[in-house]
């Protein structure tokens, strides 16, 4: 029997054709099991009662519940991926998106907020010096305020047509309108000339000095850390891009307008503006366009929907065992049933996806399309089982004193954020697929 296989039983021992079994265990260790519990206890504690009552505020500015923040970061949900030397918890992905999960099912905003910070930690982890992790790893892990996030200004307004997205929302003139004919024209502009990106860093010596906006920035005017995309020099392309650590606080850093969203409440989404921000050369992440993305923190957004989907689908049921209809409870009915069930399935295989590929993203086994494919698949379950569970509810599902309106509403950001699952199908998994023999 070969070394690697001594710890498995062999069913055909000796044989040139040698099977082992392998012990595929579904179960939590002790210790996530603790971690998983710790946070619903939080989130059913802390952040339940009153997720529905803050995401009524009417001023996005207002709601961003620094209370909550500070005691889950206390409890260290914000430090988690911070390996231990630089005084993190030194946790895998596997625990984070138990976390994420958790809080989520509480309140998807709130779950939002520790996800996009948790990417950055990882981008941080992956590409970042030796010098920027203890920097930054420390600051967060130390802070005294308990207020570290990270967020991530990379999305632009871009264009609509010709105009920025919301001066077409506004009624303004276009160019004109794209002929019929020109639809079914394919127009690709090469990578190398691509210029989406307006936000642009001029070298100046030891500094670059960026200049830019960007848009829908989570946890923007909140965070203490931006990890900032900007093109390098005015002529190049998108794809000559940096990653640059930018203090929230520096100079040239200001924050504009606040997003009034339809859902997710809890984390503060804003503009993020760069005029003459003056940054060190010693502080972009050197190797992020050279060396491949492994942990996007693709499953870390997955673990948000599945909290959101595990909720509704909890309440959908609880609901339907109480409610009487039609000469019974209406879990008596099979049609009911068949959403039940339609729902338990779904929110299940997407925790197995979601586990799946955080296990091996904490192997370090290289990167695989599993996150690609769990962002895209929690995120689509989400909105189809808080519409199942809204349908349940009946005409009390659209009412604002239940809880389905807003599950439906935070579920609807998934398909949207992160990148939208189109985006993610197109450019990541399609490109995966087309290279590997199995999906296995
Ligand atoms: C609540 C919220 C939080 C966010 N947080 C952040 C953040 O922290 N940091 C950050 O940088 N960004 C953030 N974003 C931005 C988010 O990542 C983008 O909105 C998202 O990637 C889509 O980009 P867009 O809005 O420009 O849409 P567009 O790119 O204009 O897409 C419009 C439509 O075209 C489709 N489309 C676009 N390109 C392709 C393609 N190549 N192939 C097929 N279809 C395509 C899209 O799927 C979509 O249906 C956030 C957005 C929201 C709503």
């Amino acid at each position: 029997m070969p070394p690697a296989a001594a710890a498995g039983s062999s069913i055909r021992s000796g044989s040139s054709l040698e099977v082992n079994t392998v012990v595929i265990d579904f179960s939590l260790s002790n210790e996530q099991e603790a971690i998983r519990a710790l946070a619903h206890e939080f989130a059913e504690r802390e952040v339940k009662p009153r997720a529905q009552e803050l995401d009524r505020m009417a001023d996005p500015a207002a709601i961003f519940p620094w209370d909550i923040y500070e005691k889950g970061n206390r409890l260290g949900f914000n430090k988690t991926l911070i390996p231990a030397r630089y005084g993190g918890l030194g946790l895998g992905e596997v625990e984070t998106c138990l976390v994420v999960e958790e809080l989520s099912w509480a309140d998807g905003g709130v779950g939002s907020t520790y996800f996009v910070h948790d990417m950055q930690l990882l981008t941080l982890d992956d590409h970042g010096s030796e010098e920027q992790k203890e920097k930054w790893f420390r600051a967060c892990a130390e802070d005294p305020e308990e207020r570290f996030f990270m967020s991530l200004p990379w999305t632009e307004h871009g264009v609509a047509g010709d105009l920025n997205p919301r001066d077409f929302a506004a009624g303004r003139v276009n160019n004109g309108p794209i002929l019929p004919q020109e639809w079914a024209m394919r127009q690709v502009v090469p990578p190398a000339q691509q210029r989406e990106m307006t936000t642009v860093a001029i070298d100046d010596g030891d500094d670059w000095v960026i200049n830019g906006t960007k848009r829908f920035i989570t946890s923007a005017g909140r965070s203490k850390l931006l990890l900032t995309s900007a093109r390098k020099g005015a002529d190049s392309p998108d794809m000559g891009m940096g990653l640059f650590l930018i203090p929230a606080d520096a100079p040239g850093v200001s924050y504009g307008h606040i997003e009034d969203k339809m859902g997710q409440r809890l984390m503060q989404n804003a503009e993020v503006i760069f005029e003459n921000c003056r940054v060190p050369k010693a502080d972009e992440l050197k190797d992020y366009m050279t060396r491949p993305r492994v942990r996007g923190g693709d499953v870390e957004v997955a673990a948000v929907f599945n909290g959101i989907s595990r909720r509704a689908y909890e309440e959908a049921l609880a609901y339907s065992r109480i409610r009487y209809k039609g000469g019974a409870r209406i879990v008596f009915h099979q049609a009911v049933q068949l959403a039940i069930c339609d729902m338990a399935i779904k929110v299940l295989t997407a925790r197995l996806l979601m586990l799946r590929a955080a296990w091996q993203n904490d192997q370090k086994a290289g990167g695989t399309a599993h996150n690609g494919m769990a962002k895209v698949y929690c995120s689509d379950v989400a909105v189809d089982v808080t519409d199942k569970a809204m349908q349940l509810f009946g005409g009390y599902g659209y009412m604002r004193d239940f809880p389905m309106e807003k599950l439906y509403r935070d579920a609807r950001l998934g398909p949207i954020y992160h990148a939208t699952n189109e985006m993610i199908m197109v450019g990541q998994l399609t490109p995966w697929l087309a290279s590997m023999d199995t999906i296995y």
